[in-house]
């Protein structure tokens, strides 16, 4: 089954609108040829309007870094599914590792949050991973088999088809360590294999499954030549248009 693969850059809470138009402004005349890849960046809020407009017939699409589950409401503070839409979002991260660390994120908002996007045709791009001390246990699996498959709960084999997973293993975030490939797609193989168990066998194969964790150009190659791995959530290196590029650039040649 071919699934096109997708390289998202995750820019945290890095870039004024001014250095993130100027990014766009740059990745657009490095990248250009590159369509057997889907790029999504996912900048701060505040960004996300103007670089809807300067993303425009780029092909690359705009994703947020989380969002509310209500339309709207007195929420002091949160962004709901319409305004993403409303901003030209078509990508939302739900559950990254410093959401689930910093701001009591647990498995049931995430399923929540899921819901209440893919019921405003946005694609959800759902992390999971183990931290140091679950890897060190021996409990990898039984963890990302828990979050995916409370994130997944009651959602139609449909819904879950257009999906994209992170496996983000958090003691690779931002730290330089990277699971080595074949752990990486041991795991992520395990995730198709949930999937498949509890939303049927279309479901897993069209699925997007990333992995995620100091993805760099230099390991790129590597990570994209196992089959069940469709591309990398990126942070660290997605915030230098170089370094981004490169990533997009052998994923391509990888995944051709
Ligand atoms: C991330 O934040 O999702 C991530 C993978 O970060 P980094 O690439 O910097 O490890």
């Amino acid at each position: 089954m071919s699934r096109k693969p997708v390289i998202a850059g995750n820019w945290k809470m890095f870039k004024t609108v001014p250095e993130a138009l100027a990014f766009v402004r740059d990745i657009r005349q490095t990248i250009v040829g590159l369509e057997h890849v889907q790029v999504v960046l996912c900048p701060p809020f505040t960004a996300l309007a103007l670089m809807s407009d300067a993303l425009r017939g780029s092909g690359i699409s705009l994703g947020a870094q989380n969002v509310f589950w209500e339309d709207k409401g007195a929420f002091t503070g949160e962004i709901s599914p319409v305004m993403l839409k409303d901003a030209g979002c078509s990508y939302v991260i739900i559950g990254h590792s410093e959401r689930r660390q910093y701001f009591g994120e647990t498995d049931e908002k995430v399923n929540q949050k899921i819901k209440a996007i893919l019921g405003h045709a946005l694609i959800p791009i759902m992390c999971v991973g183990e931290t140091l001390d679950e890897r060190e246990a021996g409990v990898t699996e039984k963890i990302v088999r828990a979050q995916t498959a409370a994130g997944l709960d009651g959602l139609a084999p449909e819904q879950v088809a257009q999906m994209v997973i992170a496996y983000e293993p958090v003691w690779a975030i931002g730290t330089g360590r990277t699971a080595s490939d074949e752990d990486a797609q041991a795991v992520i193989a395990y995730i198709r294999d949930i999937v498949r168990e509890q939303c049927g066998a279309a479901a897993a194969g069209n699925a997007r499954i990333l992995y995620g964790g100091s993805v760099k150009p230099g390991n790129t190659a590597g990570l994209m030549s196992k089959g069940d791995i469709d591309g990398a959530l990126v942070g660290g290196a997605s915030l230098k248009v170089e370094s981004f590029a490169e990533i997009i650039k052998k994923t391509s040649e990888a995944k051709r």
